[in-house]
């Protein structure tokens, strides 16, 4: 697991990727772009301390389900609370650490882990739903972004996919139950967590 090494800057962002141990099946469907924060973990306002790191129900259940089904699964979280100075990158890095460590836990591997550390005035081309990102995944990873999904609990996650060319679930944990979430986008679907949103996807795509 790598997920703790430096960081490094690429293309005017910073990075956090790793490749970790390889899939027992070969991952041969689209990516499913995954938020962090109110949709993997619980929501906390400008989470900091790894012991605050807790796994939302269906967060491992929907993680298996897409891995079973050949779907890589990769985060994408805007992180403003570093550029806000609440909290460092390195705390940051923590974070992330303790959920992978809860997810191997579940013998689940992420296949990337990329974040934005701006605010929305930096205008920079990675905070979502800027595709910077999900760009910097395609070109690390060789993951296509058209037909790719969008998980997350925000209207910017959801459009995120629309930017993309993929497909946005918005889950109701976090802020997604927040009707003003879910008047600013259009998902194809919204799901009740992590596990309804992996099911419905599992359900709606294309047989290969
Ligand atoms: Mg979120
Ligand atoms: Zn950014």
């Amino acid at each position: 697991m790598t997920f703790g090494l430096p960081t490094h800057s690429i293309t005017g962002f910073k990075r956090s990727h790793q490749s970790n141990v390889p899939h027992s099946t070969a991952p041969t469907r689209p990516c499913v772009f995954l938020d962090r924060d109110g949709t993997l973990i619980e929501e906390r306002h400008y989470l900091h301390d790894p012991g605050h790191v807790h796994l939302l129900p269906g967060t491992v259940s929907g993680l298996r389900l897409l891995v079973d089904h050949g779907h890589p699964l990769v985060v994408v979280t805007n992180q403003a609370g570093i550029g806000r100075s609440l909290y460092t990158e390195h705390q940051m890095h923590a974070c992330n650490q303790r959920m992978v460590e809860l997810l191997a836990a579940a013998h689940i591997a992420l296949d990337g882990l990329y974040f934005c550390p701006h605010i929305p005035s930096d205008n920079c081309k990675c905070r979502k739903p800027a595709i910077g990102m999900a760009l910097q995944a395609s070109r690390d990873l060789g993951v296509t972004l058209s037909g790719a999904w969008v998980i997350g609990d925000k209207a910017l996650d959801v459009n995120l996919a629309l930017g993309i060319g993929g497909h946005g679930i918005l889950v109701r944990t976090g802020y997604g139950q927040d009707p003003v979430q879910q008047s600013l986008c259009a998902p194809e679907a919204i799901c009740n967590d992590l596990y309804d949103a992996a099911s419905w996807i599992i359900a709606h795509e294309p047989r290969p």
